[in-house]
C-alpha cells in the first residue's frame, strides 16, 4: 500500500473526530439482541398450572428420566442429525457438556480406548483456526495441548488434518463447527465431513468434537446443507468417531434453554453410565417447556426465521459499511456468512491488535485480537472477530463506521513504518 502524507493526516484526522464522538458501542460476544429474547417470552407461561405430565405420563416435577424428555428429543433429531434414541437432552448450556465429556474421557475410557485420556504421556487436540475460544479454554483447563490447522472456507485443511491424525497417537480430539462456524461462518463441504469421518487415525479412540451450536441458525432463504456426521462416521467403519453438541441457547434464552449430546449407541451407553453417577435426572420441567413451546420441528424453523429477520439486517449494516469505507482500498477482506452469528474481518498481517486498541480508544469494544486463536495467539496477528448480533442496526452502523476508520489508520501507519 502506498501512503501519501496527505492520506495519513486525513486517516489522523478522521480518528481524532471519532475519540470527540465519545462512544460507547460493543461488537464483542455472541450473544442474542433484548429483541431476539423477547421473541421466546412464549415460555414463561409454560408448561401451564397443572400441566406437567410427559407423553408417557412422566410427572416432569419429579426426579428421573436421565436422556431427557423423548418428545423434546423428537423435535430436535432432525435439526441435530442425531436420531431421537441417539440424542441426550440434558442441562441448560452446552459448553458445560463439552466441558464435562472431556473431563470423562480423561477419567473413563471412552469405547476403543486403551486406557484413559488421563494415563497417556500427552492429550492433543486439533483445533481449526480461526475457533472458538471457549473450546481453547476447556483444552487449557486440562493441560490439553492444542494444535491449530488452518481452515479453507470449507472446513479444515484435509490433507494437513489427515496427516497429523494419522501419523500422532496422541491427537486424541478435534474441535469441529462444522456449520455456520464461529468465527468463519464457514460450512464444511461434503466431501471434509466424509474425509473427518473416514481418516485413519492412529489413536483408536480419537473423537471429532461435533459443535453443531448453529445447526438451524440460517440468514438465507435456502439453508446450507451439512453431511450428518453420524451416518458419515458409521458409513466409513468408524461409527464412535464423532460426539455430537448442541443447544437452544441462541433459538430460545441464552443460559436457559436445553442442550444436546448425540452420538453413537455405544458413546451414548458410556456417557449416560457416568451421567447417572452426577445427576438423577435434568430439568425436565424447562424441557417440557420447550416442547410446549415448540410443538414440533416446524416449530423450531419458523421460529428461527423470526431470529434470521432481526439479525439479518445486523449483518447487512456490517457489509454496508465496510464495503463503503474498505471495499476499494484492498486493505481488508471479511466474510458473508449464511448463518451463525459472526463476521470475520481480515486486516493486513500485524495490524489486527492494534485496529482493536485504537478501536478500544474511541468507545468500541471488540473481540481482543487472536481471541479466535490457541492461547490468544494469531501468529499472523490479522483476524478480528465482529459479533453484530447484540447492538441495534444503527449501533452496529456507528461501531463498523468507526472500525473502518481504525483499519484505515491502522494499515497506513503499519505501510508508512514499513517504508
Ligand atoms: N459453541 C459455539 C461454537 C458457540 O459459538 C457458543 C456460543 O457462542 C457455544 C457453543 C455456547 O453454547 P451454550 O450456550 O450451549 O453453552
Amino acid at each position: 500500500m502506498s501512503v501519501s502524507e496527505t492520506d495519513l493526516a486525513v486517516a489522523r484526522e478522521a480518528y481524532a473526530a471519532l475519540l470527540a464522538e465519545g462512544l460507547r458501542l460493543d461488537l464483542t460476544r455472541g450473544k442474542p439482541s433484548p429483541e431476539q429474547l423477547d421473541l421466546a417470552d412464549g415460555l414463561a407461561g409454560l408448561p401451564e398450572v397443572g400441566d406437567y405430565k410427559a407423553a408417557d405420563g412422566t410427572d416432569c416435577r419429579n426426579y428421573g428420566g436421565l436422556n431427557g424428555l423423548p418428545e423434546l428429543r423428537a423435535i430436535f433429531a432432525d435439526l441435530f442429525q442425531v436420531p431421537a434414541a441417539q440424542l441426550l437432552a440434558l442441562g441448560n448450556a452446552s459448553l458445560t457438556v463439552m466441558h464435562d465429556v472431556v473431563a470423562n474421557a480423561l477419567l473413563s475410557p471412552v469405547p476403543g480406548a486403551e486406557r484413559r485420556w488421563v494415563e497417556e504421556p500427552e492429550v492433543l487436540f486439533l483445533c481449526p483456526v480461526p475457533g472458538y475460544d471457549r473450546h481453547f479454554s476447556v483444552c487449557e483447563r486440562f493441560g490439553i495441548g492444542m494444535v491449530p490447522v488452518p481452515l479453507t472456507g470449507e472446513g479444515p485443511d484435509m490433507d494437513a488434518v489427515e496427516e497429523l491424525v494419522a501419523a500422532d497417537p496422541r491427537i486424541k480430539g478435534m474441535w469441529c463447527v462444522p456449520k455456520y462456524s464461529n468465527p468463519t461462518g464457514e460450512t464444511y463441504s461434503d466431501e471434509t465431513v466424509r474425509r473427518l469421518a473416514a481418516m485413519p487415525t492412529a489413536a483408536p479412540d480419537f473423537r471429532l468434537f461435533w459443535d453443531n451450536a448453529y445447526a438451524v441458525h440460517h440468514l438465507t432463504d435456502e439453508p446450507v446443507e451439512l453431511v450428518s456426521i453420524l451416518d458419515a462416521c458409521a458409513e466409513a467403519g468408524n461409527p464412535d468417531r464423532a460426539f455430537v453438541f448442541g443447544s437452544t441457547s441462541k433459538i430460545t434464552y441464552a443460559g436457559s434453554g436445553v442442550a444436546f449430546f448425540g452420538s453413537s449407541p455405544a458413546n451414548i451407553a458410556w456417557l449416560t453410565g457416568l451421567l447417572a453417577k452426577q445427576t438423577i435426572g435434568p430439568d425436565k420441567v424447562n424441557q417440557l417447556r420447550h416442547v410446549r413451546f415448540f410443538g414440533d420441528t416446524e416449530g423450531v424453523t419458523a421460529h428461527m426465521r423470526l431470529h434470521r429477520a432481526l439479525l439479518e439486517p445486523r449483518f447487512e449494516a456490517v457489509y454496508e459499511v465496510l464495503e463503503s469505507e474498505l471495499g476499494a482500498l484492498g486493505i481488508a477482506r471479511w466474510t458473508r456468512p449464511e448463518g451463525g452469528y459472526f463476521v470475520s474481518l481480515e486486516v493486513p498481517d500485524g495490524c489486527a491488535a492494534e485496529v482493536v486498541r485504537l478501536a478500544k480508544e474511541v468507545g468500541v469494544a471488540l473481540t481482543p485480537a487472536g481471541a479466535a486463536f490457541p492461547n490468544g495467539n494469531d501468529p499472523r496477528d490479522h483476524h478480528i472477530r465482529l459479533a453484530p448480533s447484540y447492538p441495534t442496526v444503527d449501533e452496529v452502523r456507528g461501531a463498523m463506521r468507526a472500525v473502518a476508520v481504525c483499519v484505515k489508520l491502522a494499515a497506513m501507519e503499519a505501510a508508512v513504518k514499513k517504508g
